[in-house]
């Protein structure tokens, strides 16, 4: 495939990296971080900036910290941490020593703060967070200075140390940056640096009742750990100028450069921890691992190898514009890994019984199945074959039309690995009229599955022997949103009118070949002619197994690139 090509990596980051690199920018020295705010579950977006971050360290040689940006407390949690670092892992990176808090910060911060206001920098304002919106004009008119702005230094600093010490409530005066009410960027007009808030944090306890905000906090903690490159996304462009701005006014230890990427977003699904939220307390999926939902630990429950998801992020690639990538490419690449790996077996998930007349009743046939093509290291087996056994209700028709090649009446097909069967009597449920159960007569000389006369079937399907079959249930996946781009604004509707009902649907009668016995929760296979499945980590018990469907083995990626 022609995305292939991106794997080598170069994209305009790597560019600036390697001329700051041989320029002995920064003493030579690489360093990135990935700064997630621990108030929800990472999903596929974070993957691709943890794969940059991590991945152009590796590349280069340099480090990359992970560090938690929580200076939110009212929103950050210790389950959020845990999962991230979890999920971090289990993609395949390692952060060894450099696991960062922007908290562990919070007396630095409140230094640098400080610094600010001594050089007339900041300021404290009384104006309430709605009064200061009203301040702060729009993109066509210019702001209006506060009333406060012309505090002293003293009575500044004399107001913050009050601030810190709890003497007012939620609100009531917050600490800015002194820059400019008329400032054609926003952002630049006398931001807001720490505001009060009388909440406990998860690791600094009640320590504090001022907190920092992101803008102040991220340029300075990057600074902090010597961060040479800080890679965000797009929507921090115009956050870029207060970035520099801070570490520019204050005693900063280095100044890192900020480089700004197009977030990825991905077709039939939605990606902003506030919407999995919502899905999530809504009861709409089943929890933050609901395998319909891009979380990262959903995508594991489901069976995504990480490897499929650092091969994805490779082949997107970096723009500096948003797009849309189509979620049939990190299907395809799924597909692609597992393809690989996967040990083929066979499994009915919606068994039609077939009884073999002419087969010895207590007869069994022990046959030889290939357990990956791909793969020829990984040998055979044997499947145990019976008078009666169970075929996929789909591989039968009654009156099949021109294009179903399968079983019907009078028909003959192969057995996967087996013999050729003949379909000789329908048997109907009396009340229903629902076909139940197949006669049928094999040919015992196509043993293996070929007629020695040379004579050909039009299809193989696969089967399982109803006596030795385990039973499993299967839960299959289809895409969360029956629209492609869900959060495209349409009149009265959100996201959430846009859920497909059918994205998941619960087999409770599924046959599976007896080897699946014993298998644990890290088991994945592909069912074949079904797709890809795995182990449900969380439900499958032994001897109550849950699978889930990965991916189908339809490549709709493939196939788009064909008609291009
Ligand atoms: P969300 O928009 O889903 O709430 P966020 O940006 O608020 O995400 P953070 O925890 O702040 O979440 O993200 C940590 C890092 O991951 C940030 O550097 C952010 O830019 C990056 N990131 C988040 N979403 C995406 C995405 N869809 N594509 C690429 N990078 C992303
Ligand atoms: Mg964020």
């Amino acid at each position: 495939m022609k995305e292939n090509k991106t794997t080598s990596g170069a994209n305009f980051i790597t560019t600036i990296i390697e001329a700051d690199l041989q320029a002995n920018k920064n003493n030579g020295r690489l360093a990135t971080r990935f700064p997630p705010e621990p108030n929800g579950y990472l999903h596929i977006g974070h993957a691709k900036s943890i794969c940059l971050n991590f991945g152009v360290t590796k590349t280069y040689n340099g480090t990359c910290n992970l560090r938690f940006d929580d200076t939110n407390p009212t929103k950050e949690d210790v389950e959020y941490v845990d999962s991230i670092m979890e999920d971090v892992r289990w993609l395949g990176f390692d952060w060894d020593d450099r696991l960062h808090y922007a908290s562990d910060y919070f007396e630095q911060l409140h230094d640098f703060a400080v610094q600010l206001i001594q050089s007339g920098d900041a300021y404290v304002d009384d104006l309430n967070a709605g009064e200061i919106r009203d301040h702060r004009g729009t993109l066509t008119e210019p702001g209006k200075n506060s009333p406060w702005r012309d505090r002293s230094v003293e009575e500044n600093l004399d107001l913050f140390q009050r601030m810190r010490k709890g003497e007012f409530e939620d609100g009531k005066r917050v600490l800015r940056a002194k820059i400019d009410m008329t400032h054609p960027n926003l952002i630049m007009r006398d931001p807001t640096l720490y505001r009060i808030r009388k909440t406990h944090h998860h690791r600094t306890g009640d320590d504090w009742c001022i907190y920092p905000m992101y803008d102040f906090t991220h340029c300075l903690s990057d600074s902090i750990e010597g961060i040479t490159h800080s890679l965000c996304t797009l929507e921090f462009e115009n956050n870029r100028p207060l970035y520099d701005w801070v570490l520019d006014h204050v005693n900063a230890p280095c100044h890192p450069r900020q480089i700004e990427f197009a977030r990825l977003n991905l077709s039939y699904t939605v990606l902003s921890k506030r919407k999995l939220i919502q899905l999530v307390d809504d009861g709409i999926v089943d929890g933050w691992d609901d395998p319909r939902i891009p979380t990262l630990c959903g995508l594991r429950r489901r069976g995504y190898p990480p490897e499929a998801i650092r091969n994805f992020c490779d082949r997107i690639g970096l723009a500096k514009r948003d797009s849309v990538v189509d979620v049939a490419l990190l299907e395809y690449s799924v597909r692609e890994t597992l393809n690989k790996k996967a040990p083929r077996v066979m499994g009915v998930l919606r068994p039609l019984k077939v009884v073999i007349e002419n087969y010895p009743e207590n007869q069994v046939d022990e046959l030889d199945a290939i357990n990956n093509p791909e793969d020829p290291a990984a040998g055979t087996r044997k499947v145990p074959f019976s008078r009666e056994i169970y075929i996929e209700r789909d591989d039968f028709m009654e009156n099949p039309p021109k294009k179903f090649f399968r079983l019907g009446p009078g028909r003959e097909v192969r057995l996967r690995y087996a013999f050729f069967i003949t379909c000789t009597d329908i048997i109907k449920d009396e009340k229903t009229g629902e076909v139940i159960e197949l006669r049928c007569t094999y040919d015992p000389a196509t043993r293996g599955g070929d007629a020695p006369d040379g004579r050909k079937v039009k299809a193989t399907l696969h089967w399982v022997s109803a006596t030795h079959a385990i039973n499993a249930q299967v839960r299959l996946y289809d895409r969360l949103f029956s629209k492609a781009n869900p959060d495209e604004k349409e009149e009265g509707k959100t996201y959430k009118d846009f859920i497909n009902p059918n994205a998941l649907e619960i087999l409770d009668n599924c046959r599976l070949e007896p080897c699946l016995a014993n298998v644990g929760p890290d088991y994945f296979c592909q069912f074949e002619r079904l797709g890809y499945f795995c182990v449900d980590a969380k439900d499958s018990k032994p001897g109550a197994l849950v699978f889930n469907r990965t991916v189908t083995l339809r490549d709709a990626w493939a196939k788009m690139k064909k008609k291009k």
